[in-house]
C-alpha cells in the first residue's frame, strides 16, 4: 500500500486573494481551494518523496472567525484520516490568527496512539494573489516536515522554522516570520527541504485525548473568557459576565491574564472571588511575553486561583476543555 500525505485546507491567508497583485494587507482570506494551493508549491513531490497526495477542503474562513464547530470538524477529519495505515501524517492549511488555538487543541484532544504521526499546521503572511506568497514554501517545508523519520505531535511550520504546539505564539501582524517559541525556541528548521531537529521531537502528552469529540459536538461548548489585570482596572467586567444575556450561554469559566507572575489587581480578584463562589471557574496565567506563571501547578492551593503555564487563549482552550471533560457522563 503506497503511503499518502493528506492537505486538509482551513483557510486563511494562505488562501486569499487581493484585486491587485501588489497588496498585501487588503485581501480576503480563504479564497483559493487547497487543492489548488498544491498545484502552486514547486517541488512539492520531491519533499514528500514521491508519495501520494491527498486534499480534502474542511472549511474556508478567516482564521479571525473560527467558531468550535470548525475546530470539531478539523479535529475529526484529522482522526480519522491518521487511523488509516496508509497515511504518513497530515498538513494542515490555516490562517495565521488563531493557528496556535487550533494546534492547542489538536494536541489535546487528539489521542496520543493518533499523535505518533505528525500533523503539520502551515500558514501564509501574504495571499495566494501576492507578487511573493510565502504559503507556497510553507507548504514544501511542511511536506518535509510530516514526511520526516520519526515526526509525530502537532507540528508548526512557518518561514523555515519548526514549532511545538505547546509553545508557538503569532507574535508580529506583518512579517513573513511571524511565529516564536519564546524561551523554549523553535523544534528546528526547514533548509533546502530537509529538516535540521535540534533536539528530537516533543514528548507527546499522554493525557491527550480525554475529551470526548463525540461529545463535545453534542453539546455546547463551556463558555469561557478571557479578561486582562492592568492598572486601573476594576470588577465590572466580571459582574457582567455574571449575567448572561438572553440567547447568551452562561459564562463557565475565567481566564485572567495576570501581571507579572500571574497577580491580578485586587478589585478584579474581589469580582472573581464572587464569580468562583457562583461556580464559575478562574483560572491565571502571566500576561508577560516570555516566561509562565512560576509556581503554576494545575492543582490551585488553598484559596488562590488555578495557574496555568500557558497564554491566555491556550489556557482559555485547556479550561474549557476541562470543564467538559468534567460535565462528560
Ligand atoms: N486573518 C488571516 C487568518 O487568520 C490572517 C492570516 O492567515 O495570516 O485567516
Amino acid at each position: 500500500m503506497s503511503e499518502k500525505v493528506v492537505f486538509l485546507g482551513m483557510g486563511g491567508t494562505i488562501a486569499g486573494k487581493a484585486a491587485q497583485a501588489g497588496d498585501n494587507v487588503g485581501y480576503t482570506a480563504g479564497q483559493v481551494a487547497v487543492s489548488a494551493l498544491l498545484d502552486s508549491v514547486p517541488g512539492l513531490q520531491l519533499a514528500l518523496g514521491g508519495r501520494a497526495v491527498l486534499s480534502e477542503q474542511v472549511c474556508q474562513i478567516d482564521s479571525k472567525d473560527l467558531q468550535h464547530a470548525d475546530w470539531l470538524a478539523l479535529a475529526q477529519r484529522v482522526r480519522q484520516h491518521l487511523a488509516l495505515p496508509e497515511v504518513r501524517g497530515v498538513v494542515v492549511t490555516h490562517g495565521t490568527d488563531t493557528l496556535e488555538e487550533t494546534a492547542y487543541f489538536l494536541s489535546r484532544v487528539l489521542p496520543p496512539v493518533l499523535q505518533q504521526k505528525p500533523v503539520v499546521i502551515t500558514c501564509a503572511m501574504r495571499p495566494a494573489s501576492s507578487l511573493t506568497p510565502d504559503g507556497p514554501a510553507n507548504m514544501a517545508d511542511a511536506a518535509t516536515v510530516a514526511t520526516s523519520e520519526g515526526a509525530r505531535g502537532v507540528l508548526v511550520v512557518c518561514a523555515g522554522k519548526l514549532h511545538a504546539a505547546a509553545h508557538v505564539q503569532k507574535v508580529h501582524p506583518y512579517r513573513v516570520d511571524a511565529f516564536d517559541s519564546g524561551e523554549a525556541g523553535p523544534l528546528g528548521m526547514v533548509e533546502e527541504g530537509r529538516l535540521r531537529l535540534f533536539n528530537g521531537w516533543p514528548a507527546v502528552n499522554s493525557e491527550a485525548g480525554l475529551v470526548n469529540l463525540e461529545r463535545l459536538s453534542q453539546s455546547d461548548w463551556p463558555r469561557v473568557e478571557i479578561l486582562v489585570s492592568h492598572g486601573g482596572a476594576g470588577g465590572a467586567l466580571v459582574r457582567s459576565l455574571l449575567i448572561a444575556a438572553p440567547g447568551d450561554a452562561p459564562v463557565r469559566g475565567i481566564v485572567v491574564a495576570g501581571t507579572g507572575n500571574g497577580t491580578i489587581h485586587k478589585d478584579v480578584e474581589a469580582a472573581l472571588r464572587i464569580a468562583r463562589a457562583q461556580g464559575v471557574r478562574v483560572a491565571r496565567v502571566s500576561r508577560c511575553a516570555y516566561g509562565q506563571v512560576v509556581g503554576a501547578s494545575t492543582q490551585a492551593r488553598s484559596g488562590e486561583f488555578q495557574a496555568f503555564g500557558l497564554s491566555a487563549v491556550k489556557a482559555r482552550v485547556e479550561l474549557m476543555l476541562a470543564i467538559a471533560a468534567d460535565t462528560q457522563p
